[in-house]
């Protein structure tokens, strides 16, 4: 069941900011606790918290995602170093209702590739280029507060073909000024979980300040709460037939 209070748990990969000097001057707390700090400012009666990959089960414990209504993931580095086991624990609480935005490079995450059952492969390039994102549908709830496009500076690219699944919804499509074309804000149902996958954030630029970026998260952990009913998925064996069955010889 949903909570009143929106429950937000942040999730950060947290490697390159302690590898990087030029991350770690970008971010010298971390991307997830500037991810956070964009929640709280636009979400300011939500619960946001933090969690790493370095904690005990990646701060994923059963208890924890069972508290949880949103979780934002955050990697790139160090995919192959999540527990298998948290990404299972993961997927069953999308199934059941948690909603999950994933970020940026996430969309090579085990739990991406696991929720999509395809590549999650692109394009890419890093070469200081301005990302023009537009808006497909002004009247989508993550669009709301936005104009028709809005820019980031300098980011690196991604390209198509994207390996996903077509989206339910396409909420934002990118342009790069080298060219390319990118469907970035992409919208999936699992279960009775949402999931939003959302396309800038690479590490060594500073797009988790930008306004309209922290717009965009708040709107998405917003629009990603569980549902207030939702279906309990429990495969039951229907052994007594409302009409007689007649019997074959
Ligand atoms: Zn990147």
């Amino acid at each position: 069941m949903a909570s009143s209070t929106l429950r937000v748990v942040v999730w950060g990969e947290n490697v390159h900011e302690h590898i990087n000097a030029k991350v770690a001057a970008v971010y010298p707390q971390g991307m997830h606790t500037v991810i956070a700090a964009g929640l709280r400012e636009l979400l300011p009666t939500a619960e946001v918290s933090t969690a790493t990959l370095q904690e005990a089960e990646h701060g994923l414990t059963e208890a924890r995602l069972a508290e949880t209504d949103v979780l934002t993931w955050w990697g790139h580095k160090a995919h192959g170093d999540v527990s298998d086991e948290v990404v299972a624990r993961v997927q069953k609480r999308v199934l059941e209702g948690m909603g999950l935005i994933v970020l940026h490079s996430g969309h090579f995450s085990k739990i991406f590739k696991r929720l999509m059952g395809t590549t999650c492969s692109l394009t890419w390039r890093e070469a200081d280029e301005k990302e023009r994102l537009w808006v497909c549908n002004p009247g989508h709830p993550i669009a709301q507060g936005l104009g028709p496009y809005f820019e980031l500076p300098r980011e690196e690219m991604y390209g198509e073909p994207f390996g996903v699944p077509p989206p339910e919804e396409q909420v934002f499509i990118s342009w790069f000024e080298g060219g390319e074309v990118f469907r970035s804000g992409c919208c999936y149902t699992r279960g009775n979980g949402k999931i939003f996958y959302f396309r800038p954030g690479h590490e060594t630029y500073p797009t988790y300040f930008d306004a309209n970026v922290r717009r965009v998260l708040a709107n998405a952990v917003e629009w990603a709460r569980p549902p207030a009913t939702r279906w309990v998925d429990c495969c039951p064996n229907a052994k007594n037939p409302l009409e007689k069955i007649t019997p074959k010889g």
